[in-house]
């Protein structure tokens, strides 16, 4: 670390924290980077997990999932068991904490892993689905997680108990529509916030991403608290740029003192 960074980290909690206090409205827009300190790697970086030999855009296409269910469920049942035991860590917590001060209106997700509602957050707008329930792509039963395991096949597809149909998790797939209804919602949020609250995302993937540029276009303010070059870092009013896990606790540690 080169001397004056911790001081400079320090104060850029304290800008935030003061920036939280200040504002009416708290909306946090998280992505695949709150949950790496958790071990979700995210399937972005290259050649890291269970996408280390994949193409996400081949085997996470519904075009696949409609091909060949017991392919799409060779790739995903290993993937869905090993997000299932995963935990939030201190970064999650951390919003959770602020929305329970009432500091902090809603958390909007780019994120399956259930991670936000494990650590307690209650106001979480998945918009890309979770790994929580799946449903029969032809009769729309659904099942919960933990009631995946017993449709598998013997060819690895996941069959409806009701009707035969092909099961398929409530994740969006790349060539699917976002959720319309947690879309409408996560927009509402974002014109309403005083303060987005980026985390973890690098803010390039659509819609989503067009999220800050509401709240912006609305007369609030970013906060990103984000490894790595973001395509809001100039808009925003503070960066924070280590360790999602490290930072937000800082934060909750200077609002004590704001
Ligand atoms: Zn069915």
């Amino acid at each position: 670390m080169e001397p004056g960074m911790e001081t400079a980290e320090r104060s850029a909690a304290a800008r935030l924290a003061e920036l939280i206090r200040a504002a009416d409205s708290v909306v946090a827009l998280t992505g695949a980077g709150i949950s790496v300190p958790s071990g979700i790697p995210d399937f972005r970086s290259p050649g890291t997990g269970l996408w280390a030999n994949v193409d996400p855009m081949e085997v996470a296409h519904i075009d696949a999932f409609r091909a060949d269910p017991s392919r799409f469920w060779g790739f995903y049942r290993p993937r869905f068991q090993t997000l299932g035991s995963k935990q939030p860590n201190a970064a999650h917590a951390a919003l959770a904490e602020l929305e329970s001060r009432g500091m902090l209106d809603a958390v909007i997700t780019q994120n399956i892993d259930m991670l936000h509602v494990k650590a307690g957050s209650r106001n979480v707008i998945e918009v890309h689905g979770s790994i929580r329930t799946s449903s029969c792509f032809d009769c729309g039963a659904g099942y919960e997680l933990d009631d995946v395991p017993a449709l598998f096949a013997e060819d690895g597809a996941a069959i409806c108990s009701q009707c035969d149909g092909n099961v398929k998790p409530d994740v969006v797939l790349f060539g699917e529509m976002l959720p319309a209804a947690a879309m409408a919602e996560a927009e509402r949020l974002a014109t309403e916030a005083d303060l987005m609250l980026c985390v973890g995302s690098s803010l390039e993937v659509f819609p989503v991403a067009g999220l800050p540029s509401v709240t912006l276009a609305s007369g609030g303010q970013l906060a990103i608290v984000t490894k790595g070059v973001t395509s809001f870092d100039c808009d925003a009013e503070v960066k924070l740029d280590g360790d999602v896990a490290e930072e937000l606790p800082a934060v909750l540690a200077a609002l004590a003192l704001v």
